[in-house]
């Protein structure tokens, strides 16, 4: 085959490929790719990069193999080649953005229409925040299918939908993305997206005015609600108890309900009402983690995109090796790195995101020889210090750093506080007497004691085993 007809034939697979993938998947793993040639029935695909390689034979190769079938019923096989200089080669390769231009009405209008009732407060929802922005990856593939499926079918099989998982892993981009997709599919549909803490502020207003039944109206009036990081409606009783009815209205009446926490329903138990964890508990329940190396590499790739800069593939993949903790940290470089752009015309290289890295993960506690290193450091890889362990407690019950290291006897305060000194003394080169001294100046027996006490507790408790590890996780240090 000639270098034409090998263009020819690639076009033509790449057509095929393109209902069945996600835009910006097609455009992140088949850039700079091409067909070398045909052997004996074995089609050779080439590849730009070495990473490419597990990415198509996992994903792609069969989709793939389909569709040369389809139009040459001689491939028997696909092989994959890497050829570094297809990432100059215009010749060999398609160009996507060319073949596949982006399709006028798919992105949603800058304002989208959320029809809310009168007098009720919606934060809008994002228009960035589309399914088609978010990229998939093994960490959050169950979540972004179940956000689809509902989005498509809102109030059926998947009603509630419950997505939880840390800081920054995409939880509001997909909640935002599944109000966006209903009202794109249907615009009479009334979206309504909302925050606990804004929900817990209109519920006092709303006590306050004494306009409680009108609130109530409106909400149970809705199509799909969408509540974010309902953790924070912990203690927060009557909101709690208003949320439940509406729930169970808005359930009823096969209106569909999607929220997000920072930790699954089960260990929810002790900051949400039992009935309405168990609702939660009955629906559809999937997580995001942490993306791996590839997903977050599609990840700065898509959105390198919507900057007018050129991101060497190079740099971008730097980046995705070494900053694995969160997808809002992979953003903050990025955004940093079109900031030197903007103002100091510095195009970025390894180097100039290396030094970036630096800035943005400087600890105080680390010396200067570790600061010379190269490298952005998960949480994970810090030693922790003692604030850590006070801001995982603190995080995790919603209660403040002043009452776990104060004197109160609440029962709900004794138990974060004996757990922190737990892990103060399991993780911290800290002894008794020093870690007492910053609990109020407890003695070393106190300290001892309450440590025991969570000790023996874990052993018959598989709850407070689950909630430590889940602080532990938070912190850094399982
Ligand atoms: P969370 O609500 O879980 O804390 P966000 O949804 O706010 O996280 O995500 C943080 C940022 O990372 C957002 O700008 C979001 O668009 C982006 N992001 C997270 N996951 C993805 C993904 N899979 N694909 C594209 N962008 C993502
Ligand atoms: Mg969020």
């Amino acid at each position: 085959m000639n270098t034409a007809q090998c263009r020819t034939l690639w076009t033509g697979i790449l057509n095929k490929l393109e209902p069945l993938l996600q835009r910006s998947m097609l455009i992140t793993w088949f850039k700079d790719t091409a067909v070398l040639g045909m052997d004996e029935g074995k089609l050779i695909i080439g590849l730009p990069l070495p990473m490419f390689l597990n990415w198509h034979m996992q994903h792609y190769k069969e989709q793939t193999l389909r569709a040369a079938k389809e139009l040459d019923p001689a491939i028997e096989q696909i092989m994959y080649h890497v050829d570094l200089s297809l990432r100059e080669d215009e010749t060999r390769v398609v160009d996507l953005l060319v073949l596949f231009p982006e399709k006028k009405g798919r992105k949603l209008p800058n304002k989208p229409e959320i029809k809310i009732g009168e007098g009720l407060r919606s934060k809008m929802l994002n228009p960035r925040y589309t399914m088609d922005t978010f990229v998939v990856g093994p960490s959050n593939r169950l979540a972004h299918a179940a956000s689809q499926a509902v989005a498509a079918q809102p109030g059926g099989k998947y009603n509630p939908l419950f997505i939880y998982g840390g800081v920054g892993l995409g939880k509001t981009h997909l909640l935002q993305a599944v109000g966006n997709a209903l009202l794109q599919s249907n615009p009479q549909a009334t979206v309504l997206y909302t925050t606990s803490e804004e929900f817990t502020n209109q519920v006092i207003e709303a006590l306050q005015a004494r306009k409680m039944d009108t609130l109530r109206r409106r909400y149970r009036q809705v199509d799909m609600l969408i509540v974010d990081d309902i953790q924070f409606f912990a203690s927060k009783e009557r909101t709690q108890e208003e949320f439940f009815h509406t729930f169970n209205t808005l359930f009823e009446a096969r209106k569909q309900v999607v929220v997000s926490s920072d930790r699954p329903p089960q260990e929810l138990h002790n900051l949400l009402q039992d009935r309405l964890r168990s609702r939660f508990e009955k629906g559809m329940i999937a997580d995001v983690a942490l993306p791996d190396y590839e997903t977050r590499l599609a990840i700065l790739m898509e959105r390198a995109k919507e900057y007018e800069i050129f991101f060497d593939h190079k740099v971008l993949a730097f980046v995705a090796e070494h900053v694995t903790d969160s997808v809002r940290s992979l953003e903050g470089i990025l955004m940093q790195a079109v900031a030197q752009y903007e103002l100091e015309q510095r195009i970025p290289t390894v180097n100039s995101m290396a030094e970036i890295m630096c800035k943005l993960s400087r600890d105080p506690m680390k010396n200067e020889e570790d600061e010379k290193m190269i490298g952005f450091e998960s949480p994970a890889r810090h030693a922790p210090r003692f604030e850590d362990v006070l801001n995982g407690v603190s995080a995790y019950y919603s209660i403040s750093i002043q009452d776990i290291t104060g004197t109160s006897r609440h029962r709900e305060i004794l138990v974060p506080r004996q757990i922190a000194m737990y892990l103060g003394k399991k993780y911290l080169r800290m002894s008794l007497s020093q870690l007492g001294e910053r609990f109020s100046g407890r003695d070393h027996s106190t300290v001892i004691h309450s440590i025991r006490k969570i000790e023996q507790q874990m052993k018959d408790d598989p709850m407070l085993l689950r909630e430590i590890r889940a602080i532990e996780k938070e912190v850094g240090v399982d």
